[in-house]
């Protein structure tokens, strides 16, 4: 666990979010700033920077988060569809520095995205 990462510390339980999904792998909780009548984050639950250094490593726990996310929409009931969102680095304006998939539903999402 990185000591200073906000994703780490609500994965480990120490920082109130709300959480949704927790598993041995996995942690899932809505977005503090949602762009979205349903904005969940799904996050690793060891640190890993973003998907571009998750190598060979990983791949169940990737895997785990796209099944995670599908498993939510379903519960959200975005039938309508959802998008999956995964923001690298500071040019696609990743603010934090820990995996996180978006799931983003419950409205029209315009495409291109900005
Ligand atoms: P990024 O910009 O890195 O792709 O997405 C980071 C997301 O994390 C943003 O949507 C932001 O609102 C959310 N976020 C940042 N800090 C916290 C927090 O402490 N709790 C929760 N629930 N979401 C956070
Ligand atoms: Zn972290």
């Amino acid at each position: 666990m990185a000591e200073s990462c906000v994703f780490c510390n609500i994965a480990a339980g120490g920082v109130e979010a709300n959480v949704v999904y927790r598993d041995e792998l996995v942690t899932a909780f809505r977005d503090l700033n949602p762009q979205a009548p349903t904005h969940i984050l799904v996050i690793p639950n060891e640190h890993v920077e973003s998907i571009a250094h998750i190598g060979d490593h990983h791949p169940t726990l990737v895997l785990r988060m796209m099944v995670v996310a599908n498993r939510i929409a379903a519960s959200e009931g975005l039938e309508g569809g959802y998008r999956l969102v995964t923001n690298v680095g500071t040019d696609a304006g990743q603010s934090v520095m820990h995996l996180h998939f978006h799931v983003l539903g419950g409205r029209k999402l315009a495409w291109p995205p900005g």
